[in-house]
């Protein structure tokens, strides 16, 4: 089993909000371990709108999302916060201590004075399809996104899907895969006309199988191995496609999961927090960014970081109990390692 990690702050979600958490509370001296359920910072501005501009950033007239997350990450990063990044906060119990523990579902275990729940809409997580016997091939041999195209390489692949992520990791893959194999459940592809256009040239070539229009209707295999996969058409003719590894490329999904089981004041799907501070109905639980609620909330970036500065501020005493907090600016402070 694995040591329970002890640290003054637990932020839950990586999102902009949590990652600016991070600085607030390490300019207040406050160490932060940050959970989140995507295998990359960022929250939405990674996961749905990395190459969008942001307009409302002050200071910045413009700003690609992917690139507001860098900076923030940047900023955080001199506090050096550990990041558990790809599992989803499943529990929070108050300890005798009267301090909290959080559980992943990874089996990580944080135990700190206060928790931030920056957890935007819920967890991130990819869409899966609804196969019997799914769970057994998950991280084996069925996968939502690549690590390392190498990790393909003369395999047999099935990628379903008809997006972008479908065709680009159809046409990727298929320079190092034993064969591609392409499913969707029409012959018409939503991606950027041209990769759909190298796409046609390769299925032309031979280099890429097309199976449509077919959905995905079982999984063959043993052991977490696959060996095939079934799909079938919409009239129910069902054939098999040989396969060592599927890829399932069907977007994501947002659930607020076990944020609901928390015993916190919720108000349709956000949690409901007093202000200043940003406190939740429980000691010691604060929720900032998207998730909080209260009158006059908008749900803007530029609020959320206004929130994080709110949230350390009323922990401070909670972590440092008896030390004046004498306000500063954080140019006459400084950052470590600035
Ligand atoms: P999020 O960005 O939602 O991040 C929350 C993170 O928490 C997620 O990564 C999630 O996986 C994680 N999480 C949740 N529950 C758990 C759990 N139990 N365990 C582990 N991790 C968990 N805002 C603006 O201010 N200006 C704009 O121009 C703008 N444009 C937008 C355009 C689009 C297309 C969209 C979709 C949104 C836009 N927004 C904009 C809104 C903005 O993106 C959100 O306000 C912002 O992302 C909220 O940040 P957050 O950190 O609170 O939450």
């Amino acid at each position: 089993s694995q040591s329970v990690h002890r640290t003054d702050v637990v932020i839950v979600g990586a999102g902009p909000v949590g990652l600016f958490a991070v600085f607030e509370c390490g300019m207040l001296k406050m160490r932060c371990h940050v959970v989140d359920a995507l295998d990359m910072v960022g929250g939405q501005c990674t996961a749905l709108y990395p190459e969008k501009p942001i307009y409302d950033i002050p200071a910045h007239p413009a700003i690609e999302a992917a690139a507001l997350i860098d900076r923030l990450a940047e900023q955080a990063a001199p506090f050096a916060p550990t990041y558990h990044l790809g599992q989803q906060v499943e529990k929070l119990t108050r300890t005798d201590e009267g301090r909290w523990l959080v559980e992943t579902n990874k089996g990580v275990q944080i135990d700190a004075k206060a928790v931030i729940i920056a957890a935007g809409c819920g967890a991130f997580g990819p869409n899966r399809p609804p196969l019997d016997g799914l769970e057994g091939f998950e991280g084996t041999s069925v996968f939502y996104m690549v690590r390392r195209r190498q990790d393909f390489a003369g395999k047999r692949v099935v990628i379903a899907g008809g997006g972008d992520s479908a065709v680009d990791w159809a046409l990727s893959l298929s320079e190092v895969a034993e064969k591609v194999s392409l499913v969707h459940r029409r012959a018409k592809f939503r991606a950027a006309p041209e990769s759909v256009a190298r796409l046609d040239a390769l299925a032309r070539e031979g280099k890429i199988e097309m199976v449509v229009p077919y959905q995905l209707a079982g999984l063959e295999g043993a052991d977490g191995q696959l060996t095939a996969v079934r799909v079938a058409t919409l009239d129910g003719e069902e054939k098999a496609v040989p396969a060592d590894a599927m890829l399932a490329f069907f977007g994501l999904s947002m659930n607020l999961g076990p944020i609901a089981d928390w015993g916190l004041n919720l108000e349709r799907s956000h949690i409901a927090v007093s202000l200043p501070g940003c406190a939740t109905s429980a000691p010691g639980i604060f929720a900032i960014g998207d998730i909080a609620t209260y009158p006059g909330k908008l749900k803007l970036i530029l609020c959320g970081f206004s929130e994080a500065a709110q949230a350390a501020h009323a922990i401070h005493p909670m972590v440092h109990p008896g030390e004046a907090l004498h306000f500063e600016y954080s140019t006459s402070k400084g950052v470590p390692g600035a």
